[in-house]
Parts: C-alpha cells; sequence; structure tokens
C-alpha cells in the first residue's frame, strides 16, 4: 500500500489483534478468502435493485454473486426456496432491523423486544434508536431469580399490550432462547416473530444451537459476530401474505421494498461476495466442529470463574457468551474491562440484570469465546484466561497487570491469528 499513514494504521491493528486476548462476544476474525473478497473489485460496482432488476448497467457479475450468496445462504440454515426469501443487501445488523420494522409494523405500533438494560439490542426498540422514536417499544426482561426468560412473564406482557411484531434473541443474553414459546406467545397476540439471531447465527448453522426458522416469520442476522463473515447483514423472510386483510404483497416482498428503495441505495457487492464465501465456509464439516468447540469453551470458562468464585449471571451458558458480575467483588464493570486491558485482555463492559449502577459503568462485563475458538484455543486455554482474570481483578495493580500482559503475550504467540 502506498498510503503509508494508513498502512502504518493497518500493521498496528494487526499487530494489537495478534497481540491481545479478544474476548468481544460480537468478534471474530474472518478468513482471508472473506478479507479478499471484500477487497475485491466488486466494490467499484453500483447495483441499485436486486439481480435481473437493477438500475444500472454491467451487472452480469454483480447479478451471479447476490444469487451465489442467496443460494447458499438458504441451503445453509436448510430453507426451502419456495418457503422462504433471503435479503443479502442490508449494510449491517442495525439497518435490517429497521426493515423489517419498516416493512411490518405501521409507525407508532409497538413492538415487543428484550430492554437494553436487561441484554436487548438497542435496534429491538429502546429509545435513543429510531426504533424506540418510530414505535413505541414494550419491553421485556429476565426473572430477577433465574435471570433467564420468564415466558410467562412475556405471554402476560403481550396480552396486555397486543404488539404488532415481538422480537426474540439479543446481544448480551447467554442461554437458549426458546422460541416454540416466543411463537405461541406472538399467536396468542396475532403479532409477527422476529428473530434476531445476529449473535447466534453460527451456532445455529454450526447445529449448536436451535433453529429459529420453524417458528419465526423473519429472522435477521448480522454476519460478522459468530457467523464469521464480513460486517454485513441478511434477512430471511417467508414467501407468505401478511395477516393483513387483501395484502397484495409477500412478507418477503414487503422486506425487500423496505431495503431497497425503502432504506438504502446501492448494495455493497463486495461485501455480498464476501457474505457468500463466509456461507461456503460455514456449510464445511469444519465449522461444525468450530461452533461446538466455541460452546465447549464458553462453558468450560465460565465454570472456572465460578470456582474462583466470581458470579456468573444465570449461573452459566449455553452459547459462545457469559456476563460476569463484577460489582459483586467491589469492581465496576469499566473499572474492569480497564484493568483486563492493560494487561492485554479485550472485554466489554455490560449491564447485568437489575443492575444498579449506570450504563456507562455497568456492574458487569461480557465475555465471548468466538474469536478465540476461530484462534484454535480449547478448554485448557479457557481455563488459563479465566486464572488471568482472576489474578488481576483480584487485586487490582500495574505489578498484577504486567505479569498477566507477559503472560497474554506468550498465549496468543501460540494461537496466532
Ligand atoms: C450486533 C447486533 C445488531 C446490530 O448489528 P450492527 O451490525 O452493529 O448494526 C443487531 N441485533 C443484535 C441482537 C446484535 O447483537
Amino acid at each position: 500500500m502506498r498510503d503509508k499513514e494508513v498502512r502504518k494504521l493497518i500493521g498496528k491493528e494487526a499487530k494489537r489483534q495478534n497481540d491481545t486476548l479478544n474476548l468481544i462476544a460480537s468478534e471474530n476474525y474472518v478468513s482471508k478468502d472473506v478479507r479478499e473478497a471484500l477487497g475485491s473489485v466488486f466494490v467499484n460496482k453500483y447495483a441499485e435493485g436486486y439481480p435481473h432488476a437493477r438500475y444500472y448497467g454491467g451487472n452480469t457479475y454483480v447479478d451471479e454473486v447476490e444469487e451465489l450468496a442467496k443460494r447458499r445462504a438458504l441451503k445453509l440454515f436448510s430453507l426451502s426456496p419456495k418457503a422462504w426469501s433471503v435479503n443479502v443487501q442490508p449494510y449491517s445488523g442495525s439497518p435490517a432491523n429497521l426493515a423489517v420494522l419498516h416493512a411490518l409494523v405501521p409507525v407508532g405500533e409497538k413492538i415487543m423486544g428484550m430492554s437494553l438494560a436487561m441484554g436487548g439490542h438497542l435496534t429491538h426498540g429502546h429509545k435513543v434508536s429510531v426504533t424506540g422514536k418510530l414505535w413505541e417499544q414494550i419491553p421485556y426482561g429476565v426473572d430477577r431469580g433465574t435471570e433467564n426468560i420468564d415466558y410467562g412473564e412475556v405471554m402476560r406482557i403481550a396480552k396486555k399490550e397486543q404488539p404488532k411484531l415481538i422480537i426474540a434473541g439479543a446481544t448480551a443474553y447467554s442461554r437458549i432462547v426458546n422460541f416454540k414459546k416466543m411463537k405461541a406467545i406472538a399467536d396468542a397476540v396475532g403479532a409477527y416473530l422476529l428473530v434476531d439471531m445476529s449473535h447466534f447465527a453460527g451456532l445455529v448453522a454450526g447445529k449448536a444451537y436451535p433453529s429459529p426458522f420453524p417458528y419465526a416469520d423473519a429472522v435477521t442476522t448480522t454476519t460478522h459476530k459468530t457467523l464469521r463473515g464480513p460486517r454485513a447483514a441478511m434477512i430471511f423472510s417467508r414467501n407468505t401474505h401478511p395477516p393483513i386483510p387483501n395484502s397484495k404483497f409477500l412478507i418477503s416482498e414487503l422486506i425487500d421494498k423496505a431495503v431497497f428503495p425503502g432504506l438504502q441505495g446501492g448494495p455493497h457487492e463486495n461485501q455480498i461476495a464476501a457474505i457468500a464465501v463466509a456461507l461456503e465456509e460455514a456449510m464445511k464439516p469444519a465449522f461444525k466442529k468450530y461452533a461446538a468447540q466455541i460452546v465447549k469453551n464458553t462453558r468450560a470458562f465460565a465454570e472456572e470463574m465460578k470456582r474462583l468464585g466470581w458470579r456468573v449471571i444465570s449461573g452459566g451458558t449455553d452459547t459462545h457468551l457469559f456476563l460476569l458480575d463484577t460489582a459483586s467483588r467491589g469492581i465496576g464493570g469499566k473499572e474492569a474491562s480497564d484493568a483486563l486491558e492493560d494487561a492485554g485482555i479485550i472485554v466489554n463492559k455490560n449491564t447485568i440484570p437489575f443492575d444498579e449502577r449506570k450504563p456507562t459503568d455497568p456492574s458487569g462485563i461480557r465475555i465471548g469465546t468466538a474469536a478465540l475458538t476461530t484462534r484454535g484455543m480449547k478448554e485448557k486455554e479457557m481455563k488459563e484466561i479465566a486464572f488471568l482474570i482472576n489474578a488481576v481483578l483480584g487485586g487490582i495493580s500495574k505489578r498484577k497487570k504486567n505479569e498477566a500482559q507477559g503472560k497474554v503475550v506468550r498465549l496468543c504467540k501460540k494461537f496466532p491469528v
């Protein structure tokens, strides 16, 4: 690269990624092939519209690559093209969720989503998000005792509030969501069920988490978290008519219209090419092993933290992440994540259910293993990292942080990105 300043920053970031332990639950390391597709000549092309219905010329190969991505997406999740459609054009997860709401819910109506403070995503109707300004969020959370979703309570709220759409799926919830129960709740009030599987899509693909497809009307997902693709998103939706009398369009058609021309202009075809690559990778037997290893790693990690005397939210995990209550040991989430970063361990601060501290300095941290599992680490390394976290947070000092950092660098060298 001729641009020295950017080249230098890329080099520094590569080194940072190599020399630190990434426990951010929403991050991963993509393959060289995914990066090659992202940096390919598809970046030069405008392609407003959909395959074979574009507003620009020169789309022969763009059409092929977008159709390839769509075919692979349906195949990966075992969906029949008769029953399901997929839109691979959303720029990222947030616009994908906005598109679904825009397609299916009249502005001003109620949508039900997990509250941000309990683990939901901003775009599930939080008031600072446009999804909370255009629609009224009816929040649900978890049970105070079990820290699991209380489906009876979700049903009670839904019956009282009569939302038009219910969102299942979250960003800081470590347990398997019972989609069957969420569907029963949606049916009881005549609401759509949207599953946002952004976090656990890779686990669904690798059969390490139940599929939401038998129950959902639409499924959104980012492609860059456990699915290990480029930063982008997809929307799956049913080829059925919505329950609106005389509706001319299918749910999937309404969603396509909401993405383009509703919310977006030209799709990022280089991202779409990279999605296609990632989807092919996710169909390989090795990916199934990867998904299973993620869950094994997270469980081993959480168990070790518990053994070392830390409180894990809901007492464990079924997924690629868990939440650690640091405040119960007198350390704020911000202080904890800052101290760990000094030692080369990257996490994010996170609210825990019923958090009494403010979101900018909440009571916990979120720990995810998808990225380190990509580096090849197994249960043994997870326990080692748990030990290092315990050492750093067990009495924060410069000496402890330095000591841990030495060990972090050694571990990173053994498992290069
Ligand atoms: C990450 C995430 C999103 C948003 O994705 P962006 O690509 O950051 O816009 C949406 N929903 C959930 C549940 C997420 O975890």
